[in-house]
Order: structure tokens, then sequence, then C-alpha cells
């Protein structure tokens, strides 16, 4: 629904409120492009029209009107490098920071794509169209270039404000999470929640910080390009994890898998932070402890985990039921004619002592004992840049097929 950018009322009863509403379709980009020139002339023509009937040009604030239903093309998926590779070159000139793909970027190390995020998204839009409030997936930052010929105007809310905004959306009936919201800007400057407000105008790029609350409206007619980049620091590592409990702890899937990550940045990357290697290691010694700890139950439960190995480029898993990461233990169960992966706790729930439990493994013990052991704190001196010669992984996992 077409509103002001301060305000978002209910199609119902025109009161203030956060929740947005909006119905899901797809589409493609061709016949978005046509709708979005379409309204175009369109509101050309009305332009025209007023003008020449000797009206004032409008000043849309100031009139009343029947909302209107409009379309927003988001999430198109530029990802295909055969299909893009041009425009996908052209983004290589970007600064390293800037870049979709960088060896200082966490989401580089991920090793496989995690659409939308280490690659690149375009958003079609008409006047209007709006991506209700929200952190990017996990804290990490994002890039977003406006592409024009018209406006954005963005909302950003410092990282430290956003338990502020969670409370807020609760007591508008909406969730921070699950939900889509649409904050009322006086009711965050009664909380003291500062908000930034700026236009982004074509060929701007706005760089979204670790953690910053943001919702963004287009003013004109735009397209923009988007994706995420995780600078390697202490900072963006540790918003991504606690976030990433966080998910946990309210049923929401964290698109990046941060242990896999965590495990392939020990392998890739040489750290000389001790900030940021202790809160690897941290987390490091975690994983390696529910590794331990569910082997020992299976072998309990009188089972025998099969070697599974992984690929270097192979997705990682996630609970078919909960939606957890699931690491290196894999509880394989067939449910219609398919292998589910489920995680520890989804698998004792059916089956207390894992009957009918297929449990595979993707890295050798010795492996990841090795990789704990030889991510080490590098002193500043003989520091290389941080991912530059990534190690080769371990011989160990080489794949089997799936049994
Ligand atoms: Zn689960």
């Amino acid at each position: 629904m077409k509103q002001e950018a301060d305000e978002n009322l209910d199609p119902a009863t025109e009161a203030k409120v956060w929740p947005c509403a909006s119905h899901r379709s797809h589409t493609t980009i061709a016949k978005y492009a046509q709708y979005q020139a379409s309204s175009f002339q369109e509101s050309l023509k009305e332009e025209q029209d007023r003008i020449a009937a000797g009206a004032p040009k409008t000043d849309d604030s100031k009139k009343k009107k029947t909302p209107k239903t409009i379309k927003f093309g988001t999430n198109v998926d530029l990802s295909d490098e055969k299909k893009w590779r041009p425009q996908l070159q052209e983004l290589m000139k970007l600064p390293a920071f800037a870049r979709v793909v960088s060896a200082g970027n966490m989401l580089s190390h991920v090793g496989h794509p995690i659409l939308g995020m280490n690659t690149v998204q375009l958003y079609m839009k008409v006047p209007g169209s709006r991506t209700p409030g929200h952190q990017e997936n996990n804290n990490f930052c994002s890039i977003n270039i406006n592409i024009g010929p018209g406006d954005c105007e963005w909302f950003g809310v410092p990282d430290a404000y956003w338990g502020v905004i969670a409370n807020m959306c609760e007591k508008n009936r909406t969730n921070y999470l699950h939900g889509s919201w649409w904050p009322d800007l006086q009711e965050l400057y009664d909380e003291n929640v500062p908000v930034y407000r700026f236009h982004q105008k074509p060929g701007d790029m706005v760089w979204v910080n670790s953690g910053c609350v943001h919702w963004v409206q287009a003013v004109g007619w735009c397209n923009n390009i988007a994706w995420n980049v995780g600078p390697l620091t202490a900072r963006q590592y540790t918003l991504a994890l606690e976030r990433f409990e966080w998910n946990k702890l309210h049923s929401f899937k964290s698109i990046v898998p941060l242990v896999h990550l965590s495990w392939n940045l020990a392998r890739n990357i040489k750290v000389s932070d001790p900030k940021l290697f202790e809160t690897i290691k941290g987390c490091l010694m975690r994983s390696f402890r529910q590794v331990c700890l569910s082997l020992d139950f299976v072998k309990q439960c009188g089972l025998q985990t099969k070697f599974h190995g992984r690929t270097r480029t192979d997705a990682s898993h996630y609970c078919g039921i909960c939606e957890i990461e699931v690491f290196n233990v894999l509880f394989v169960k067939e449910q219609e004619r398919r292998h589910v992966v489920h995680c520890i706790d989804c698998a004792r729930r059916q089956a207390p002592r894992l009957e009918g439990f297929v449990v595979l493994e993707e890295y050798h013990l010795n492996d990841l004992c090795q990789v704990y052991d030889n991510f080490v704190l590098h002193s500043v001196q003989g520091q290389t840049l941080p991912g530059q010669v990534p190690t080769p992984p371990p011989s160990s996992c080489t794949p089997t097929p799936l049994t």
C-alpha cells in the first residue's frame, strides 16, 4: 500500500500502526520492468493532464486520496555468473571492502552461495515500495547501490537500540524477527531512540554497518542492487554469533551457518586481533565439545557413525525440523522418501535411543583437532593479509555418497 514515508496506516482503520500489510507473488524481471515503466508513464500523464487543466503541481502530502496498492520487485536473484557476467565483473571494480567476493569478507569463506548474502540481488521499485524494518541476517553488513533514476529514503538506528525496538514491536502487536513492521518515528523519539534519515540518490552507495536497524522507502522509480559483507573484525564476528544464538532461542533460521563458517575461518585466515581470535577459538571449542558429546551419545545408543565426508563447496546442513545448523554429526532419517537431516535434540525427541536413525560424520575428529590446534594468534609483525593464502582442506575430507 502506498503511504507517506513518515507513517504507516492500517488500511482498514487508518490508525497509525507498526505491522505492514503485503502479499507475496512471483513474476519475471521483464514483467516487473513493464509494470514499473507503465506506472511511470501513468504518473507522467496524470501530471501533464493537471498542468494542461491549469492546476498547480500537486503536493501528495496535502492531498487525500484512496491508498493505492503497489508492487515491489524484491530479491531478484543475480547469482548466475553466466547470465550476469558483465554486470558482476563491473562490481569487481569496487574497493575490496565493498566487493561481493574478497579474502577479507567472512561470507567469502562460507564456501557455498547464500543467495542474496554472498551473491547479488536486485530490488525493482515504484514510489512507495517499502523494505520494512530489520537488521541484516546474523547482523552482517550490507552494501546497497541505487541505480536510479529515482531516490530512496533511508531510516537507520544504531545496533545498540535494537532491543528497545524489539520491545516496541511487541507493544505494537508485531514481532521483531518474524513480523513485518514500519516504525512510527514519534514513538521512537519518545523512547530516545536516535534515527538517521537520508536520501540515497542514483549512484549513491549505502553501507549498512553490523547490527544497524533500518527501513527503506522508494521516493521515485528506481532499481537497487545489494549484497552482504562481513569484515574480519571482532565486532562483526561477535554480533553475528550473538544473533546466531538469539535466533536459536526464537526459532528463527540463521541464514549464515556460523559454526561451519568459524571452522573455515580457522582453516583459511591468520588472525592477529586477540579479541577476534579468542571469540572464534571459543566458538570452535564449544562446537568441538558438542561434536564429542554427540558421538559419545551415539556410541551409548549402540550405533555406529558412518563417515560421510564433504566437499569444500557442499552446502551446510540445517535440521529439517527446527532449522538449527547441524555441524559434523548428522542424524538422518528417511521421511517420505527423502533423507532428512535432524539435529540431536529433534532426533532424540523422535527416538530417545535414536532408533531408526543413521548417523553420519562429515569430518574426522582428528582433522577437527588439527584445525583447532593450528588456529593460533599471529603476531602483527609476521602478519599477512587475512585470508590471502587459503589452506587446502584436510585430505581425508573426500566425499562418499550418501548411503
Ligand atoms: Zn532440530
